[in-house]
């Protein structure tokens, strides 16, 4: 078992649980909570990201659960789709808002949802986004939780998300213009932008969250084969430069949605493997 490194390394760095198939019903090996806690304590992590669906009304006392063991709960993800045709109610968004305040993170994740039903393009759905995280944003910042509005991947496009850029995402954030709403840069929606480093110099001071993985050269599923860091093409080093140069000073969160790959293997493994690629490539 490798210990934790108080002077750097993994220090910085944080589990998403999707990366242990967390994210969906019917992946991974079903750890409850409490064991993914223990594993990553012994590993020096700093911090976990989860998912809803695996918090339920516990969301309190598996906040206290992770501090007692050293740790921060680095963010939630993430709330309802906010657009299109499977956006969720104000009170279902609020909720997620609240399960965030009870856990005890700054940091709620926004994947928007699609473009709005009787609209064409994406500027109209990103006014109508505008319009309703402004509306959630007072409440969020009462309750000490900040949102993240995440760019994903333009093939999301349509059904998952009305923000394809990190420009994209700067363009409502300043139409909010509120201090608890800003962006997370994900390395697999991100990696393929030549104009990267601009736009992450934009968003100074705006960086909530950085998600990291690896683009597979041959990706055979948009959604579920992300690589583990190292395995891809993606320039991991620069992408982490750019967001520090745009001051984010939080943590390194791994997300690998991984269905044909780390889902299958047993959590321990996952967890070194990231570990070791979080200190070696990243
Ligand atoms: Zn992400």
């Amino acid at each position: 078992m490798a210990l934790s490194d108080p002077s750097g390394g993994r220090s910085g760095l944080a589990l998403n649980t999707a990366t242990l198939g967390h994210n969906l019903d019917g992946y991974g090996a079903g750890w409850p909570p409490e064991r993914i806690i223990d594993a990553c304590a012994e590993r020096g992590l700093a911090g976990i990201v989860f998912w809803r669906r695996e918090i339920g009304a516990r969301a309190y006392e598996i906040g206290e659960r992770v501090r007692a063991a050293g740790m921060q709960v680095a963010g939630l993800c993430r709330t309802p789709f906010i657009t299109g045709q499977e956006a969720g109610t104000d009170g279902e968004i609020k909720a997620s808002v609240e399960m965030a305040a009870a856990l005890g993170t700054q940091v709620l994740t926004v994947v928007t949802g699609g473009t709005e039903p009787g609209t064409k393009g994406v500027i109209e759905s990103q006014r109508i986004l505008a319009d309703r995280v402004g509306r959630i944003a007072d409440y969020a910042s009462g309750l000490g939780v900040s949102l993240a509005l995440e760019p994903l991947n333009p093939m999301f496009g349509g059904n998952r998300t009305v923000l394809m850029s990190v420009n994209d995402a700067l363009r409502v954030c300043d139409w909010i213009d509120a201090p608890n709403v800003g962006i997370a840069v994900d390395v697999y929606h991100v990696w393929w932008d030549t104009g990267l480093d601009d736009a992450c110099a934009a968003a100074k001071g705006r960086v909530l969250g950085y998600h990291i993985c690896d683009w597979l050269e041959n990706t055979a599923d948009m959604l579920l084969d992300r690589g583990m860091m190292g395995d891809g093409v993606a320039d991991l080093k620069a992408i982490r430069h750019a967001v520090e140069k745009a001051d984010f000073r939080g943590m390194c969160e791994v997300e690998v949605f991984s269905a044909r790959d780390w889902w299958r293997r047993e959590p321990e493994e996952v967890l070194d493997t990231m570990i070791e690629r979080f200190e070696t490539v990243c």
